[in-house]
């Protein structure tokens, strides 16, 4: 076999391999004409080489965006640098449609993809090489491990019964406040309230039904909340809530509307027509408070007081 002839087996082995591996390659000349088209780009693509070679990259698939590519194009050209995109930077460079069972869910194919100069026999880059990798797996895995981790986030924050806050959540919601205060010494308020006769609800009415009431009393704390004020789960059947920029009075106006609106709220519970009341005490954030602890003892006290005057009202803590 001649020298020549041995070249061109090689050149044919070659290019056995770039048709039949499972990478796309497109290489495209400087006028971002299609010159190579491998079979991984026929199947996904659904054109043969026949359709696409010697045509405009930008016109056979629009989807790719243009500006964008001649920019990244341009700089492997001109610096002989290779250029990377990562499905997370872009989700795909052409829309190929996914068919692969186990990832069945995602439409398209995600894919990573390398960009690479080619040089001629002159060692001028002439032309480009895009490289395509499927990464669909990896990216539905790494998506659905992000939605579970973001989930579980919510989930380690939140009352399961209530959605609201939970108490340890809360309490390092408290912390930040109080440290933000010692600072700034801005306006800030507490309310505590808890439900009034509980236990004669869940004696008379049985636990779920009790349930059924202590979330009807947090869906009520979030319709009359702001933004910026944070409610929490206590404990049972008792809540918490932060008011920044909120002196007493006018955590007391809040607090009296959440009284009179649980007041005529009615809890429907198999055959049972609920009703019921809360007591609330109020407290404002004060330089005399040295520790945050201090802050909920005085918003208990109120709480207290609203007790032991009889229950479903609202009181301020005044120091002695
Ligand atoms: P008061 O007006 O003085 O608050 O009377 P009360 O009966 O509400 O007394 P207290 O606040 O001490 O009652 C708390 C009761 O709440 C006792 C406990 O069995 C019940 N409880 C605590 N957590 C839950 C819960 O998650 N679900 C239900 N159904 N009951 C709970
Ligand atoms: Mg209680
Ligand atoms: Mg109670």
């Amino acid at each position: 076999m001649t020298t020549n002839d041995e070249f061109l087996n090689e050149f044919h082995w070659v290019m056995d391999v770039l048709q039949n591996i499972d990478v796309g390659l497109v290489v495209l000349d400087s006028n971002f004409n299609v010159r190579l088209w491998n079979s991984f780009m026929q199947n996904h693509s659904a054109r043969q080489p026949s359709d696409v070679l010697g045509n405009k990259i930008f016109d056979l698939f629009p989807e790719l965006p243009e500006a964008w590519f001649r920019r990244k194009a341009q700089s492997v050209m001109v610096l002989g640098n290779s250029a990377f995109t990562t499905w997370e930077q872009r989700p795909f460079l052409f829309r190929f449609r996914n068919y692969r069972p186990v990832t069945g869910r995602a439409a398209f194919m995600y894919q990573n993809s390398t960009i690479i100069p080619l040089t001629d026999t002159r060692g001028k880059v002439a032309h480009i090489c895009i490289i395509l990798y499927d990464v669909t797996e990896i990216a539905t895995n790494r998506m659905q491990l992000q939605r579970a981790n973001h989930q579980l986030h919510i989930i380690s924050r939140t009352d399961g019964l209530t959605g609201l806050l939970n108490r340890k959540t809360w309490e390092d919601s408290l912390q930040h406040e109080f440290r933000r205060f010692t600072r700034y010494h801005h306006t800030c308020s507490m309310i505590m309230f808890d439900i009034d006769h509980f236990k004669r609800v869940n004696d008379g009415y049985g636990h779920p039904a009790g349930d059924e009431v202590i979330r009807k009393a947090a869906e009520v704390v979030k319709a009359c909340l702001r933004e910026t004020d944070v409610a929490g789960r206590y404990g049972g059947e008792e809540f918490a809530i932060i008011l920044v920029d909120t002196d007493a009075q006018g955590a007391l106006v809040l607090a009296e509307r959440l009284r009179q609106t649980i007041e005529a709220t009615t809890v429907y519970y198999e055959d049972h027509v609920i009703n019921f009341t809360i007591s609330l005490g109020v407290a404002e954030l004060t330089t005399r408070m040295s520790e945050p602890t201090l802050w909920i003892d005085s918003a208990d006290r109120g709480l207290y007081r609203a007790k032991r005057a009889g229950r479903n009202r609202a009181f301020i803590y005044e120091p002695e």
